[in-house]
């Protein structure tokens, strides 16, 4: 299944929103999250946080198209620096996007998953 995950996003040079994937794949999100987990893991896709819909989902990108030796320092478990292009107002204490990418910088990719999870779980009681 992660083989067509990587197809899929790899057909797509624009990305492909996680929150969509999962449709596509016709998989549940928790093992669409397991599978982009994995991808992240071998290095074979990035992702960027994105909101869709006003959920936080991320767009993900075939890693050759994106990783390049440039970008490195900008990316952490494969997440790209939020405050890298920027131009909401800034307060840094309480920006989510930041604390997001500082926790999976922490906690790795078994983190972002377990992030992914609670996110998931919220939002369908929401
Ligand atoms: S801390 Fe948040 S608001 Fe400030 S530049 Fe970074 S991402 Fe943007």
């Amino acid at each position: 299944m992660s083989m067509e995950a990587l197809d899929y996003i790899k057909s797509h040079p624009e990305g492909v929103l996680q929150s969509d994937l999962w449709k596509v794949l016709k998989i549940d999100s928790r093992k669409c999250s397991r599978i982009v987990a994995k991808l992240l893991k071998d290095n074979l896709v990035t992702r960027e946080v994105q909101s869709a819909d006003g959920i936080r989902t991320y767009r993900l990108y075939y890693a050759e198209k994106t990783r390049g030796r440039r970008f490195d320092p900008l990316l952490a478990v494969n997440a790209f620096e939020p405050c890298a292009g920027c131009i909401e107002e800034c307060v840094p204490e309480h920006c989510a996007k930041l604390s997001e990418w500082i926790f999976s910088i922490v906690m790795g990719v078994e983190g972002e998953v377990a992030m992914d999870i609670i996110y998931q779980e919220k939002y369908k009681e929401a």
